[in-house]
C-alpha cells in the first residue's frame, strides 16, 4: 500500500488532534500502518526543549517533515498534527514528502474568536492576559493556508462528521484502496 501524508494545520484549539484522532483508526481499519504525529507529543519528545521562537517553530515542522517524509516512503499514513503557522516550512515539509509521497494538507479554518471561546487548555485566556508570549493568533502570525488540499470549517459540524470530510477527500485524491466486496459470503 502507498504510503501518504496528512498534514492537520490551523490555529491551537482548532480541533486538529480531535479530528485526527478519529480519521487514525479509520485508517488503520482500510489496513494502513498509522503513525500520528501530534504537535504537543513531538515537542515531548523528538523537540523537546524547543520553544515558540519563530527558528525554534521552524526547526519542530522541518523534523516532523523529515520524519513524515521517512515514514510515508516506508509505506505508512502518517497523520500530522501541529499549528505550523508559517507557509514556508508548511512548504518545505511537502517539498520533502512529495519526493516519495502525496502530501495532503487541511486547514482546520476554525477562527480566533471559536478558538478562544472553546479554550480547552486554558491557553488564550492566558496569552490574552498577558501571561504567554509568542501565542499563534494572539502575539504571533498565523498564515493562512492558500493551497490547501482542503479548508475544514468546524463550527456546525461535530467531529465526527469532519472526519468524515477528510476521508472523503483521500477517497476523491484516490488515497485509499478501492474496496472490493469479498466474493465469499
Ligand atoms: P488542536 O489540536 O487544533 O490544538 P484540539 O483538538 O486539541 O485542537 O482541541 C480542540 C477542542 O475543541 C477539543 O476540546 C474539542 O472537543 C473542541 N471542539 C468543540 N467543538 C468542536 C468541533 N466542532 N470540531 C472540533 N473540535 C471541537
Amino acid at each position: 500500500m502507498s504510503g501518504f501524508v496528512l498534514w492537520f494545520t490551523g490555529l491551537s484549539g482548532a480541533g486538529k488532534t480531535t479530528i485526527a484522532n478519529i480519521v487514525e483508526p479509520e485508517l488503520e481499519r482500510r489496513g494502513f500502518v498509522v503513525d500520528h504525529l501530534d504537535g504537543d507529543i513531538v515537542r515531548t519528545h523528538l523537540s523537546k526543549g524547543l520553544g515558540f521562537s519563530k527558528e525554534d517553530r521552524d526547526t519542530n515542522i522541518a523534523r516532523i517533515g523529515w520524519v513524515a517524509s521517512r515514514l510515508s516512503r516506508a509505506g505508512a499514513a502518517v497523520i500530522v498534527s501541529a499549528i505550523s503557522p508559517y507557509e514556508e516550512m508548511r512548504r518545505h515539509a511537502r517539498s520533502l514528502v512529495e519526493q516519495h509521497s502525496p502530501f495532503v494538507e487541511v486547514y482546520v479554518a476554525t477562527s480566533l474568536e471559536e478558538c478562544a471561546r472553546r479554550d480547552p487548555k486554558g491557553l488564550y485566556a492566558a496569552a490574552f492576559a498577558g501571561e504567554i508570549q509568542d501565542f499563534t493568533g494572539v502575539s504571533a502570525p498565523y498564515e493562512e493556508p492558500l493551497h490547501a488540499e482542503l479548508r475544514l470549517e468546524t463550527i456546525g459540524r461535530t467531529p465526527p462528521e469532519s472526519a468524515i470530510t477528510v476521508i472523503d477527500r483521500l477517497e476523491e485524491l484516490n488515497l485509499l484502496p478501492v474496496r472490493v466486496e469479498s466474493e465469499v459470503e
